[in-house]
């Protein structure tokens, strides 16, 4: 089984999940058509949080999904395990 972390640039904290961490990019705007992109950095939630970076509000970084319940993947596979038998028959 292959596993794949995901590690925030700021405090290396790894991960599962990507959509635990959130792609922050710095664009430099001169007066005219110039523009300067600074190369973008994968932080986690908490670092945003702590560095003021995104709005004061918990809620303003869209918390990842739950992973499922043991419970939640016994009812899926009870469902694949249904519908496979209602399409062979
Ligand atoms: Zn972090």
């Amino acid at each position: 089984m292959t596993t794949i972390t995901y590690t925030c640039d700021k405090c290396n904290k790894q991960v599962d999940n990507p959509q635990e961490l959130f792609e922050l990019a710095l664009v430099l705007t001169r007066y005219g058509n110039n523009t300067t992109n600074i190369k973008a950095q994968e932080w986690c939630r908490e670092c945003l949080l702590s560095h003021g970076i995104v709005a004061w509000r918990d809620d303003a970084i869209p918390k990842p999904p739950a992973p499922p319940t043991l419970e939640d993947m016994l009812v899926q596979f009870i469902d694949q395990r249904i519908d496979e038998k209602n399409y062979q028959s």
